[in-house]
């Protein structure tokens, strides 16, 4: 029988936290009137997660593994989760250090069952430092002033979806994934559901400053016309002022005579403008970059080893 529901986690470096988090999903399953599938997904981890979850998917047929041949970061190795969850019905995505509570799949399930097709997690605290608390918080709001889609506040990937927004997000071919965007971009009903984010349970956080970045350049490049408009802007501003500054210089000769003065100004024009010349072209060359790395059409990311039904399945 084909699974109602899968579970789809991302492990990267999670050994720690690994038999916590199993013996939560296990007696979620077990109280579950549902048929619900697991699909670990292993993102090149250092320690022996892997290992680990091999172990579980060849001993228990609820589990399955996807084994990635390297670190591809969070956003492509859900995707390798969402690729091979199979469940048909709805597909809920979870965070592996458990800061987002399994235990909420029944209440999800009854809101996607109300004719939702993503039901997406809203935190209302976050239990982490306050620059990490304050920069989401911002970088949240940011995204949602210049975004051509309204992506939520204050939500991160942690959701339902329905079977048919999991197949259009296997569909779209984009590298750079933002998939909490991309979830929205689709459309049908979405709704909201309000949570305490609880803090990691086990080991420390998997992402770095350097991927969060990545992340957060990713949502904006993506899902924003911002830059490029910012760009026109800036070019429309400077010719403005340009020509505020001749009227200005031609009428101050004539009326006063004398050479304009103004070395310093001089210098500071050129300083300035050069760093809006460098910027421009910065933000030109993110989207040239994405235009690069899309026209490759290489695969998003490679499957080393999956585990099915107990049974082990190279590539
Ligand atoms: N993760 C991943 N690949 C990475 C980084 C993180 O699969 O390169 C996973 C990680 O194991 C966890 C989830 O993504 O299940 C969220 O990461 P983390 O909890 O470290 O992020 P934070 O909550 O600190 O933002
Ligand atoms: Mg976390």
């Amino acid at each position: 029988m084909v699974p109602q529901v899968s579970i789809v986690i991302p492990l990267y470096n999670e050994s720690e936290v690994l038999p916590q988090l199993v013996e939560r999903i296990n007696k979620l399953i077990n109280a579950s009137p549902l048929k619900i599938e697991v699909v670990l997904v292993d993102d090149g981890s250092k320690d022996n997660t892997a290992e680990q979850i091999q172990q579980l998917s060849l001993t228990d047929d609820r589990y399955q593994c996807v084994i990635l041949a390297r670190n591809y970061g969070h956003q492509l190795a859900l995707s390798a989760g969402l690729a091979a969850a199979t469940a048909s019905e709805a597909i809920m995505i979870i965070d592996g250090d458990l800061q987002d509570p399994p235990e909420l799949l029944p209440v999800f399930y009854d809101l996607y069952k109300q004719g939702n097709d993503v039901v997406y997690a809203v935190r209302k605290k976050r239990k982490e430092g306050a620059l990490k608390r304050i920069s989401y918080h911002l970088f949240y709001r940011i995204l949602r002033s210049i975004s051509y889609i309204e992506i939520p506040l204050d939500s991160g990937d942690f959701s339902m979806v329905s079977r048919r927004i999991v197949d259009v997000l296997n569909q779209m071919p984009e590298e750079s994934r933002y998939i909490r965007g991309m979830r929205t971009w689709i459309g049908f009903k979405q709704i909201g559901y309000e949570y305490d984010r609880d803090e990691r349970q086990a080991g420390d956080s998997k992402y770095s400053f350097k991927k969060l970045f990545k992340l957060a350049y990713n949502g904006i490049f993506n899902f924003s016309e911002f830059p490029v408009k910012l760009i026109t802007n800036l070019g429309f501003f400077s010719i403005s002022v340009s020509l505020v500054y001749l009227v200005y210089n031609i009428i101050k000769k004539y009326v006063y005579g004398g050479v304009p003065q103004g070395f310093t100004a001089l210098l500071f024009a050129i300083i300035l403008f050069s760093g809006v010349q460098l910027l421009s072209l910065g933000i030109i060359g993110e989207y040239v970059l994405r235009i690069f790395f899309q026209v490759k059409g290489r695969p998003l990311y490679i499957v080393k080893k999956r585990i099915v039904n107990k049974e082990i399945k190279d590539q």
